[in-house]
């Protein structure tokens, strides 16, 4: 089975879970030969694709065009039509982030596919593919099989898989020259939002506050804990609207779907749209003043008090602890 991986870039730096992706592509495929990866954008020289070296793959291409510098939908279908069919992937594996969702699917309903979106296991060879999705609001896991006779197209949920460098695979560059399509379709700007250190979806640790935090002033005690850890700072639904987070920073149904190492909600009730995005957290600690807080029945670790007298108190200990 050749298995094509799309590699999303920005700013010229390949995103970490990107390196999920082609480690799971690698090991599915089964030998470095049947694996590609594919980077596109503009001025992608080794200091980009480099990176992808000893991660399993024999075969790197590139599509490099100033008009590709930013993510274009048209524009990126067909540079990843063009690499699918230049190596004859049977399987298309890419991230279930914006960017992927919005190209995958394009694709998969061009080359007439099958598609599985926000995949969080991922098992089979061979072209018999099961996938593991969860649905309502992460309630249930649904496993899909994918139809063998079509081309295979996967999103993976970011931080769920592994990256691991395999120490295989040449990652030869070749350059892809296409002609890219007429469209009207101009990126002008991508505006990164103004908290995010590190993309919260791709985030190992999240303080979130909630609509307790009642203020935007108020996030900073959140902030001063989230620069202490090594943390990036989201929010729930209630306190975006309320005007105390932008948002891009909202965790949830309507928000972003994260996965971090360390999740840590103050003072947010846990409403299934709020969990629908955060539930899959490996460590969930919930700073709450009410004690049947349904945030409590998934936190690894409850703590009942006002989130305005423990964050800081956290602070405090916690940089005292990590400065030893
Ligand atoms: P609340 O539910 O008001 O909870 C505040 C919590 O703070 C309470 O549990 C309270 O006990 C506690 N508290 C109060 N003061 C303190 C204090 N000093 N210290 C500690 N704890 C304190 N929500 C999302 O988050 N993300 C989504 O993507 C999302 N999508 C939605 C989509 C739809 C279609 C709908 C209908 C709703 C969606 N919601 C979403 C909204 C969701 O239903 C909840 O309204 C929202 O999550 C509540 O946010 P909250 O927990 O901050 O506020």
């Amino acid at each position: 089975m050749k298995v094509l991986v799309f590699i999303e870039q920005r700013d010229r730096k390949i995103k970490s879970s990107a390196l999920e992706a082609l480690t799971l592509g690698a090991k599915l495929a089964g030998s470095p030969k049947d694996c590609a990866a594919l980077v596109v954008g503009h001025q992608l020289d080794d200091s980009v694709v480099g990176k992808l070296k000893g991660y399993g793959s024999d075969t790197t291409y590139v599509v490099d065009q100033p008009e590709l510098k930013l993510y274009n939908t048209v524009l990126y279908a067909a540079a990843l039509e063009q690499a699918i069919k230049t190596f004859g992937a049977d399987l298309v594996i890419g991230l279930a982030s914006p960017m992927g969702r919005d190209l995958l699917p394009r694709l998969a309903a061009r080359l007439d596919g099958a598609i599985v979106s926000d995949v969080t296991a991922l098992e089979g060879g061979g072209g018999k593919i099961q996938a593991t999705k969860p649905m309502y609001a992460g309630k249930v896991l649904a496993k899909v099989t994918l139809l063998e006779n079509a081309k295979q197209f996967v999103t993976i949920r970011p931080n769920v898989f592994k990256a691991e460098s395999l120490g295989t695979g040449s990652s030869t560059v070749t350059k892809l020259d296409i002609k890219l399509p007429a469209t009207s379709l101009k990126s002008v700007e991508v505006r990164k939002g103004a908290n995010e250190k590190v993309d919260l979806t791709e985030a190992s640790r999240i303080v979130s506050g909630g609509r307790s935090l009642a203020s935007a002033e108020n996030f900073k005690i959140l902030n001063e804990l989230a620069d202490v850890i090594g943390a990036t700072v989201g929010a729930s639904r209630a306190a975006v609207d309320s005007g105390y987070a932008p948002h891009d920073m909202q965790v949830g149904q309507t928000g972003k779907t994260v996965n971090p190492n360390l999740y840590i909600a103050c003072g947010i009730s846990g409403s299934i749209q709020h969990m629908a995005g955060m539930r899959t957290s490996k460590v969930i600690v919930a700073i709450n003043t009410d004690p049947e807080a349904p945030i409590f029945k998934i936190a690894t670790y409850g703590i009942v008090a006002d989130l305005f007298k423990a964050v800081p108190l956290f602070t405090t200990k916690l940089k005292k602890l990590l400065e030893k």
